[in-house]
């Protein structure tokens, strides 16, 4: 940066030449034009990762801020009167409590198409294994390394009870010992108390289903999801590894159910196949009457004695409709639920425990949000869940 030599001298000017790469602005600063100032915003935001948006736009001003709410950087940037130059007029160069942005709307496909076109310019030619292999590098830089993020479990586990005291979180060591001579991790158990208060309006009812973490450190993600009166998903609570004996152990009352379509896949597994096996064990799953699910079983029997003998094992009471109580009002036999929000996990599943856990945290945040405020306006009588409320008197 250099001094402004065109008058005020205790003014600096951006060089786009120089400055572009890593940007720092100083009160007063003074840029060709507007577009030079929204492109070295847009550099600060990559190289600090930090996401930050336009608030105005105009012939006479821009003004910038951090996406974060509650942060206060910002930058407002004026025409000079009489001249083609902008300048700096106002700014607060302070970040607080935003930590990089990994969905930064800044990211966009001309952006990184010009950084490609700097990259041929160059002269470099990239092979697929290459941009590959560069992408991976890219990724674990991103991410930092996968063992360490495991490591802030304890601090991540703390700072969320201080934050939100109601909320469980519990982290469990093996007592397999590794090669450092520390404990292994086992599993971690979070459930929100925005879930907690919820799920008193769900119906009693919850879905468990698992999932493969990707990252490096793989393991298992289970999530247990309820269904509210209105049939749509509500996410109770999540855990890295061993889940279910929590709520065999914890929760009274409430029903657990095999999906019928891994009932089915067990099935196969133990060597009962065939189409007409299926059929018969669906129709025992659809019977709604204590006689038509005996029919079916009957048939199913006929059909093959051992499948019969396997089933035995399993009470109807978790996969047939017939033996379901009715007091939860719901016939949910395929886990369909659980699924759709494991889909939903996806992009967090490719990330290490931490930055996986908070990019949960923050989709449940705004999705509890979202039905909250939509929920505000109704009037008692109006809420769907009046079933549950009639299921009270
Ligand atoms: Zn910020």
């Amino acid at each position: 940066m250099e001094s402004d030599s065109d008058g005020d001298s205790k003014w600096t000017i951006f060089r786009a030449a120089t400055d572009m790469n890593d940007p720092q602005f100083t009160l007063g600063m003074k840029f060709a034009t507007k577009q030079e100032f929204r492109e070295a915003v847009q550099s600060y935001g990559f190289k600090n990762g930090k996401d930050i948006r336009t608030l105005r736009n105009d012939k006479e001003r821009v003004v910038v801020e951090c996406s974060l709410h509650g942060c206060p950087w910002r930058i407002g940037l004026r025409k000079v009167v009489n001249s083609h130059s902008w300048r700096i007029l106002n700014m607060v160069d302070v970040h607080e409590g935003c930590t990089w942005a990994w969905e930064n709307s800044m990211v966009k496909a001309s952006v990184i198409a010009k950084r490609d076109a700097v990259c041929s310019k160059e002269g470099f030619y990239a092979s697929d294994q290459q941009a590959y292999r560069a992408i991976w590098k890219a990724k674990k830089q991103r991410v930092g390394d996968d063992e360490d993020n495991f490591k802030k479990i304890w601090s991540y586990c703390a700072e969320m009870s201080r934050k939100n005291p109601k909320t469980t979180c519990v982290v469990k060591l093996s007592d397999l010992i590794a090669e450092n001579g520390q404990n292994r991790f086992l599993r971690m158990y979070i459930c929100w108390k925005a879930s907690k208060l919820g799920f008193k309006h769900c119906r009693p009812l919850i879905g468990v289903d698992g999932c493969h973490l990707r990252c490096a450190t793989t393991g298992m993600m289970l999530t247990a999801v309820s269904v509210d009166a209105n049939d749509s998903l509500f996410p109770l609570a999540y855990a890295i590894k061993g889940l279910i004996p929590a709520f065999v152990d914890v929760l009274h009352g409430v029903e657990h159910r095999f999906c019928v379509k891994h009932l089915h896949a067990n099935m196969k597994v133990a060597g009962f196949q065939g189409k007409a096996l299926k059929d018969a064990l669906w129709s025992c799953a659809r019977a709604t009457t204590l006689n038509s699910y005996n029919d079916s079983l009957r048939k199913l029997t006929a059909l093959d004695e051992d499948a019969y003998q396997w089933l035995g094992d399993k009470s109807p009471s978790e996969w047939s409709t017939s033996h379901f109580s009715t007091h939860n009002h719901y016939d949910m036999l395929v886990n369909n639920i659980c699924e759709s929000f494991n889909l939903s996990l996806l992009v967090a599943r490719d990330k290490p425990i931490i930055d996986c856990l908070e990019t949960i945290r923050k989709m449940l945040m705004s999705k509890f949000f979202e039905k909250k405020t939509k929920g505000s306006w109704l009037e008692d009588t109006d809420m769907p869940n009046n079933c549950w409320k009639v299921e009270e008197s």
